[in-house]
């Protein structure tokens, strides 16, 4: 938050205050903000990580990463696996066989330009604007959200509300950012009404635009969050408490479901779960790329200390 804004808040609850107190406005009290500091988002902040508790209290914020509860049906253990061998077994350049059927000679921005004029489906009679996706063109990691809320609809890109912040932490944790090796995209481009969950005709209507970003991307793993993505891509109307932290396949891309974000400020006492499956994506992606491997190595010794 910067001081601006804090001091906008502030004036505004002391004018409030002062009103219903009464009825009368009062000057208010000089205020001395500053900014919050913005997070590191480059490669000196991946190495400035030097602990599991440094990492963690990144990706967290704050200690309610220790928090414990049970939800019916969660896999605990599930992201303490290693990948399968049926998995690790998959090298990155194996999948660009398993798109070839995809069809598209596009660029990542003529999709991008395809979506923003998109009207085949009724999404667009209700969107502020189209959420194609945004990252780098060589991804490590796909990220794959649901579809955009308020903040995407009305900016244009995908999470960059409070659980687009979380996402950036949570995938800083882990030495990913969006500036730098991932792509962030969502199965649906426009906002369906009130977030309501999309239609089965939308989700169809949309699909081609993720699967040719998908092949134009190539990317050597996915991770999708929360439900809707992995419903979408893999058919399944499994709940994401158990399908997380479990290795699937799409196109012969490894693929890796965890918790959508927002479930994650909802319940914090979750995020150790999805802690574990982003450790699990660390570990995959460090076996399959050097130089992320040795750009993610102490945050990696942390963990086995
Ligand atoms: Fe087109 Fe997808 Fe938007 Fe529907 S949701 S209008 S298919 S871009």
């Amino acid at each position: 938050m910067t001081a601006e804004q804090k001091l906008s808040a502030a004036r505004f609850l002391d004018t409030a205050g002062a009103f219903l107190k009464t009825g009368y406005f009062d000057e208010c009290e000089p205020y001395n903000f500053t900014d919050d500091e913005e997070l590191p988002v480059n490669a000196a902040a991946y190495s400035a990580v030097k602990s599991v508790a440094e990492t963690v209290a990144v990706y967290c914020g704050e200690a309610e990463y220790c928090a414990d509860s049970e939800i019916p049906g969660l896999n605990k253990d599930a992201g303490n696996a290693e990948a399968p061998d049926s998995i690790k077994s998959i090298k990155p350049t194996d999948s660009i066989k398993s798109i070839d059927s995809i069809k598209t000679t596009d660029s990542i921005a003529a999709i991008a330009d395809a979506v923003c004029k998109c009207t085949n489906c009724g999404l667009h009679t209700t969107r502020i604007k189209a959420v194609p996706g945004e990252g780098v063109e060589n991804p490590l990691v796909l990220v794959v959200g649901e579809g955009p809320g308020a903040d995407e609809d009305a900016s244009g890109r995908p999470f960059v509300g409070a659980a687009g912040r979380l996402l950036d932490k949570m995938l800083l944790a882990i030495g990913l950012d969006r500036k730098k090796n991932c792509f962030i995209a969502n199965v649906i481009k426009c906002r369906p009404p009130q977030n309501r969950d999309p239609y089965p005709d939308e989700a169809a209507a949309c699909l081609p635009f993720f699967e040719q970003q998908l092949a134009a991307l190539n990317p050597p793993l996915i991770l999708t969050v929360g439900k809707i993505p992995v419903k979408a891509l893999l058919g399944t109307d499994e709940g994401i408490t158990r399908l997380r932290g479990n290795w699937k396949l799409y196109h012969g891309i490894p693929l890796l479901p965890t918790f959508h974000p927002s479930y994650l400020l909802r319940d914090a006492s979750q995020k150790r779960f999805a802690w574990e499956d982003l450790k699990a994506l660390c570990r995959r992606l460090a076996e399959i790329d050097s130089a992320y491997a040795a750009e993610t190595a102490q945050i990696r010794a942390g963990w086995n200390s």
